[in-house]
């Protein structure tokens, strides 16, 4: 490989699914800046779990750099899974200094651009250092986004108003008054028992510090909100639209695509028949809603297929396939994106993730919703209030619950509805992705930013 004309840093967070989407964008822009020296730092496990399904020529001109975890040697993680995000921001940003300092060594020129996760605005102060060019990718929506850069004059305006009334919508917002209080972030409206968060204090932060970005990259496309798109481009210097990244960039290459045969399985069924239900790679509902699902699910008589993490859903298929004519199967990972391409899925059962949202999008298939934390609710808010193009199911699963939003979504009229504005929408990112699409043209001022920006 010839000597690299550009040294990229490319800081990302290790946890749920933001370094994946973060490294699919970096792949894409290594094939198109061939003279560029791409230094991917992460955590040990974070790259080992990316970077294993990639044979040499596949990483072309990324390198991994592993950062501390900010977890000591004898540490035993605990159940909860923000232990380790606290434990990792704590060795912020001193591990990701120590990065830099080895790919410069090891690379043997400068970093002369950092791009990092959005999370990281402490980044900033590292390019600004070094007066280069900082490009921050927000891996979720715009909305969610707008949420974290407006947050002072959102809480300067609910506490005018009182913040008791969990349900007040927010008109003073544009775009926003279908939208409640209780839908966002938790970290928002601060209540005493999460002032001290340290991922709330550091999106608080975030939200302050972006404006001063080069550029500001998001993982969705212009037309898929495009009055809040159009108004965050007001507030940053170079707001660019790079997704859908799965339509974008290519998928990262994992050691087994299929190993479940989910796909296989999937075409013996009718079109938009099929169930799929996933939470994402964080989240595990509470056993008593596991239950109440897997009771929705049987009776529903749909066929269904679910990626549970953690333990197995107890009762519902104890061997396979097939039990007392249940048709159902059980798999501890799908290949989503693909799976929510074909034609037999006909709903996606979500915790509201952005990738999962995006995917169903692409996929045309409409949602039903049950929200965990972060921007889950104004996701699923998104969803039903904005868009129509799924069901809410609130705060818990319940059987009845689950049971009327299938029945709403798979049987009746307004399902059809449902399906035919997503149908629009997945259009609508298929254009923006195309040969002269809006994505196409950000990701090209990408390259120039990235490649020659100053
Ligand atoms: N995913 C997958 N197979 C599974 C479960 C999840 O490929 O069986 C992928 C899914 O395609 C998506 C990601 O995991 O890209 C979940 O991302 P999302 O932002 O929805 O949720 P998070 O994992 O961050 O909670």
């Amino acid at each position: 490989m010839a000597d690299p004309t550009r040294h990229v840093a490319v800081l990302a967070f290790p946890f749920g699914t933001h370094a994946g989407p973060l490294l699919s964008l970096v792949r894409n822009l290594s094939a198109v800046a061939p003279d560029a020296r791409f230094s991917f730092l992460s955590t040990s496990w974070s790259n080992q779990t990316l970077f294993s399904g990639m044979k040499g020529e596949e990483i072309n001109n990324v390198r991994p750099f592993d950062v501390d975890d900010g977890a000591r040697d004898d540490h035993v993680p605990s159940r909860n899974p923000i232990e380790a995000v606290e434990l990792f921001l704590k060795a912020t940003p001193r591990n990701f200094e120590r990065g830099l300092e080895e790919a410069e060594k090891e690379v043997g020129l400068k970093i002369g651009c950092i791009v990092s996760d959005a999370f990281f605005w402490f980044a900033g102060d590292m390019a600004g250092e070094k007066r280069i060019p900082w490009v921050a990718l927000w891996t979720a929506a715009v909305r969610s986004l707008f949420v974290h850069v407006d947050t002072d004059e959102i809480r300067r305006n609910l506490e005018a108003q009182g913040i008791s009334n969990k349900g007040q919508t927010l008109d003073f917002l544009p775009g926003f008054s279908s939208i409640r209080s209780s839908d966002l972030p938790e970290g928002i409206i601060i209540s005493p028992e999460n002032s001290e968060s340290p991922v709330d204090i550091l999106l608080h932060k975030m939200g302050l510090i972006l404006p001063k970005a080069t550029a500001v990259l998001i993982n969705s496309f212009h037309q898929l909100d495009p009055e809040i798109s159009d108004h965050l481009k007001t507030r940053f210097r170079n707001f660019l639209h790079i997704g859908p990244l799965i339509l974008t960039s290519p998928p990262n290459p994992k050691p087994e695509s299929d190993p479940n045969n989910c796909l296989e399985w999937l075409s013996g069924h009718d079109a938009a028949s099929v169930i799929y239900v996933s939470f994402g790679s964080v989240v595990t509902p509470p056993p008593h809603e596991v239950t109440a699902l897997a009771e929705a699910l049987k009776e529903s008589g749909f066929p269904f297929l679910w990626s549970y993490r953690g333990t197995k859903p107890e009762g519902i298929l104890d061997d396979g396939v097939s039990e007392s004519g249940v048709n159902g199967k059980l798999v501890t990972w799908a290949p989503q994106v693909e799976l929510l391409r074909h034609p037999s899925v006909g709903v996606f059962v979500t915790h509201c993730g952005w990738n999962s949202i995006l995917e169903s999008v692409v996929g045309g298939v409409p949602l039903i919703c049950r929200p965990f934390f972060g921007d889950q609710r104004l996701n699923m808010r998104t969803v039903e209030a904005i868009w129509g193009i799924g069901v809410g199911l609130g705060g818990v699963m319940t059987k009845q619950g689950v049971l009327g939003s299938l029945r709403r979504v798979l049987v009746e009229e307004d399902g059809k509805g449902m399906r035919e504005r997503i149908g629009v929408m997945k259009k609508l990112a298929y254009a923006a992705t195309g040969v002269d699409g809006s994505s196409r043209k950000d990701v090209n001022d990408l390259v120039e930013i990235i490649t020659n920006g100053d």
